[in-house]
């Protein structure tokens, strides 16, 4: 886990950033049928960290209530799926592990809404499959 004192993040295009005052915790790769969804990936990895800890910058997120307690943000110019928040846990929001500037320094804990995996979507699915170190050519 980073030591760093300020975390910064934000979506493609740059126009809604993060910094995060606290440590991230509970990383996981979730493959719930909604992050599936909200994505187009296999699974999406969050964080999770106090709402007090976070600063929005630049623009905020628009959020997008995908069931009555639960919103989630994306950027409004590219898209990029930012957060998650339940109406169960008002002092805690779920940030997409790669919004991070250098997601790297997060270390995920386990896979979550397991029972939804997309088949192909599993780590043993993906140790079968050839790798290329950037398009396959
Ligand atoms: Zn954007
Ligand atoms: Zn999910």
């Amino acid at each position: 886990m980073s030591t760093s004192q300020n975390l910064t993040g934000g979506c493609l295009c740059g126009a809604v950033r993060y910094r995060l005052r606290g440590e991230p915790y509970d990383v996981v790769h979730c493959h719930c049928k909604s992050c599936r969804r909200v994505s187009g990936a296999a699974f999406v990895t969050w964080f999770t960290v106090r709402v007090a800890d976070l600063d929005w910058r630049g623009e905020k997120p628009v959020l997008y209530h995908s069931s009555a307690a639960v919103s989630r943000g994306f950027c409004p110019h590219c898209g990029s799926t930012l957060s998650y928040r339940h109406e169960s846990d008002p002092e805690e929001i779920d940030i997409t592990a790669s919004s991070l500037d250098h997601p790297e320094t997060l270390a995920p804990a386990g896979h979550i809404w397991w029972e939804q995996h997309l088949i192909w979507g599993s780590p043993a699915a993906q140790q079968e499959l050839p790798v290329y170190q950037r398009s396959e050519a």
